[in-house]
């Protein structure tokens, strides 16, 4: 689903943020990716959806090759990727229904399957009452939620989130954790950097500890590591 073959990355200031990453995550998988602040974490994961352009190496996803992807084919690419972030980034004066339609508008899919599968997100995402509520009437939880129904709605191959659950009391994180499951049960690949601790330990999935832009541990039924 995703090889990374000696990728490095130098921003243009010079920093070195990744130093020969080789890592091969394969379709279904669950993982999370740890590490001190300014690891390396974010930068791992923007490559994959190619928010960030590599400076050596090779990144295969889905098989595309990151590299020699043309302008144009980049919403195909995206198409199969979904995004959450930390911080939600959800539209503002679209209602939630809107928010995970507006996904599937950009890709011209027809109007009546539209409203049928927001409809199906948001009852997976647990918020088949909430559809007509704008951002700013729902809690933090809930924004999330929306989050991860448009990140679903395209039926990616794979989810990326960066730090999904940091604005998120832990019980709120949880339920964010266990939509994501659900939707990995369903056979979707799942890459998330975090800082939750507690979480990663409970899951017990794959873990991937970068330090420094390198991968200093990659464990099946992976523990945090760390004391934060
Ligand atoms: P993490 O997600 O683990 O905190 P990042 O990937 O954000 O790590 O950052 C890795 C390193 O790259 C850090 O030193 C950071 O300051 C630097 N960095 C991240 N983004 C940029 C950028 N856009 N321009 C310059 N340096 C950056
Ligand atoms: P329209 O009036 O053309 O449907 P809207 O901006 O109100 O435009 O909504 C855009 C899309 O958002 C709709 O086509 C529909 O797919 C989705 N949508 C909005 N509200 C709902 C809802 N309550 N239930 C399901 N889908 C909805």
């Amino acid at each position: 689903m995703i090889e990374m073959h000696d990728v490095w990355k130098t921003y243009p200031n010079g920093v070195s943020a990744l130093n020969g990453i080789n890592v091969k995550i394969d379709r279904g998988e669950f993982v999370y990716v740890v590490g001190p602040s300014g690891a390396g974490k974010s930068t791992f994961i923007k490559l994959m959806y190619r928010e960030v352009r590599l400076t050596k190496g090779r990144i295969l996803v889905n098989g595309y090759n990151l590299e020699r992807l043309k302008e144009h084919k980049i919403p195909l690419l995206r198409r199969q990727i979904g995004v959450v972030f930390q911080d939600f980034k959800l539209l503002p004066q679209l209602t939630a229904a809107e928010n995970v339609a507006f996904a599937m508008e950009v890709i011209e899919a027809p109007t009546k399957k539209i409203r049928q599968r927001v409809n199906e997100v948001m009852e997976l995402v647990g918020l088949g009452d909430r559809l007509n509520q704008l951002p700013n009437q729902l809690s933090g939880g809930e924004q999330q939620r929306v989050a991860v129904a448009r990140a679903v709605v395209n039926n990616p191959a794979v989810i990326i989130a960066d730090e999904p659950t940091g604005n998120l009391d832990p019980e709120t994180s949880w339920e964010i954790m266990h939509v994501f499951k659900k939707i990995n049960d369903q056979g979707t690949t799942i890459v998330m950097a975090t800082h939750n601790k507690e979480i990663v330990n409970t899951m017990k999935r794959r873990v991937i500890a970068v330090e420094g832009g390198r991968i200093v541990r990659d464990e099946r039924q992976g523990a945090y590591g760390y004391d934060d």
